[in-house]
């Protein structure tokens, strides 16, 4: 196959007029297909809605929003829109918030799916040569299996490494000269952090490219794992509602993840009113999809906050770029009455060259009172014996982290390594109000 099939060129290339024009049409694919379902059958009906009323990406305002609640009530196949026998794969969400959903997919959809993530991976700069290592959990998690189909249809060599046994990882990479790896960010920190200390540099591995994602993380953790291996970090977003990795994906510019417009129809919302958000403001994101058979969603509130990103790509792409991810609207913490996401404190610890890449948010009460505490892993070589330095700047810390959220926070500094390394999504806060 030529890399122009490969990756689904002729869309890659789409202009924004293409786009839109192929928009129209494979919504009103889509809602006609999600009409065959038992539940977007009964919802339409509902609503008095005929597949016949969508007619331009802009009647999308005219469908009902679907919700993870509504995934769970049409548990198992509710919304299963082809004969069984078409179905060739299934997956299900991690559950990181509750019960997990399934998502069904027929061969053409697997299909798609592995373009869209060889395309991601391509606009990143791997290339068939490349050796990629994919870190990340097999199974029922999409990170595995559509890391690797989209890495094997780019024609690299792949090794299934899966998640966890970093003495393991590390022997293949070196082994086998691996360039490029696709892991969570928490995971990727706490192998550098392993190697260095036992005393090895990460830059040594020779790895060209990371695709990290799966879960937040802030660009101050970026620069730390482009500096600790001396590779570049391409940020990767998706969700198993929507397939799994293979959504979004960082050219290489590295400035906002490109959103594949012709696999998914894209809008933000003010997650309050229901309204779109004001443009390029903050909102949540909700997706359609435009190119599965098996089991089309539409307008999926995914309850993750960001932006469309203004302005156009230098790469020359013209697919809308979304923004870092914020967190989810169920990450924010209320701390007296403050909103905190994890991310804003993460931005602070990372600057600090002196600390690790491993953190956790502690929250408990005291006399009614919420207090947080963030523990945070010295960096290996950074103590000099000397307890009034490390004093001072656990002090320049806690002054930071109070002019970012607001209040006082307690800092707990720890030896390295000694809070619990994760090795797929990292849990960022422990909360123990009650
Ligand atoms: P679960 O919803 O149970 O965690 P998934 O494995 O499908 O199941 O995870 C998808 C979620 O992971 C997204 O909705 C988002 O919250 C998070 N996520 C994925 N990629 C990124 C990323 N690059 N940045 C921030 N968050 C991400
Ligand atoms: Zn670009």
């Amino acid at each position: 196959m030529e890399v122009s099939d490969q990756i689904g060129e002729r869309f890659v290339r789409m202009s924004r007029e293409e786009i839109a024009r192929f928009q129209g049409e494979a919504l009103k694919s889509s809602v006609a297909q999600a009409a065959k379902s038992p539940w977007y059958a009964a919802k339409f009906k509902e609503i008095g809605l005929e597949p016949g009323d969508i007619n331009s990406a802009d009647d999308i305002t005219k469908l009902p929003f679907t919700t993870k609640d509504d995934l769970r009530l049409s548990y198992p196949a509710g919304m299963l829109a082809v004969e069984p026998e078409r179905i060739i794969r299934m997956h299900t969400s991690s559950g990181t918030t509750g019960k997990p959903t399934a998502i069904f997919h027929t061969r053409e959809d697997v299909d798609c799916w592995a373009e869209l993530m060889a395309r991601c991976l391509y606009i990143a700069g791997a290339r068939s040569h490349d050796i990629f290592q994919n870190m990340s959990g097999y199974g029922l998690f999409t990170g595995g299996l559509g890391l690797h189909y989209g890495a094997e249809r780019l024609g690299m060599w792949c090794i299934p490494a899966g998640a966890g046994n970093t003495a393991r990882q590390i022997l293949l990479i070196r082994d086998f000269h691996v360039t490029v790896i696709h892991a969570t960010p928490s995971y990727a920190m706490h192998v550098a952090e392993r190697m260095v200390q036992d005393g090895e540099d990460p830059k040594r591995l020779g790895i060209k490219i990371a695709a990290l994602g799966a879960e937040p993380y802030t660009d101050e953790m970026r620069v730390k794992l482009q500096d600790l291996y001396g590779f570049k970090v391409f940020n990767s977003y998706g969700l198993s509602e929507m397939n799994g990795p293979g959504v979004a994906f960082e050219c290489e510019v590295q400035k906002g993840m490109h959103a594949w417009e012709d696999g998914y129809l894209f809008e933000i919302i003010n997650p309050d009113t229901l309204e779109p958000a004001k443009e390029g403001e903050v909102g949540e994101l909700v997706m359609t999809t435009l190119r599965r058979d098996g089991m089309p969603i539409l307008r999926y509130r995914t309850r993750d906050l960001t932006r469309m990103l203004p302005g156009d790509c230098p790469c020359g792409i013209a697919h809308v770029r979304l923004g870092r991810m914020v967190g989810r609207s169920d990450d924010m913490l209320i701390v007296r009455g403050v909103n905190v996401f994890p991310s804003q404190i993460e931005e602070v610890l990372m600057r600090h060259k002196w600390l690790g890449g491993n953190y956790v948010i502690h929250l408990t009460k005291k006399e009614a009172l919420d207090q947080m505490t963030v523990k945070v892993e010295i960096a290996k070589s950074s103590f000099d014996g000397s307890i009034d330095t490390l004093r001072h700047q656990r002090a320049d810390l806690r002054k930071e982290l109070r002019e970012q959220v607001g209040f006082g926070v307690d800092v707990d500094i720890v030896e390295p390594g000694s809070l619990p390394a994760s090795e797929g999504k990292a849990t960022r806060v422990i909360d123990e109000r009650g």
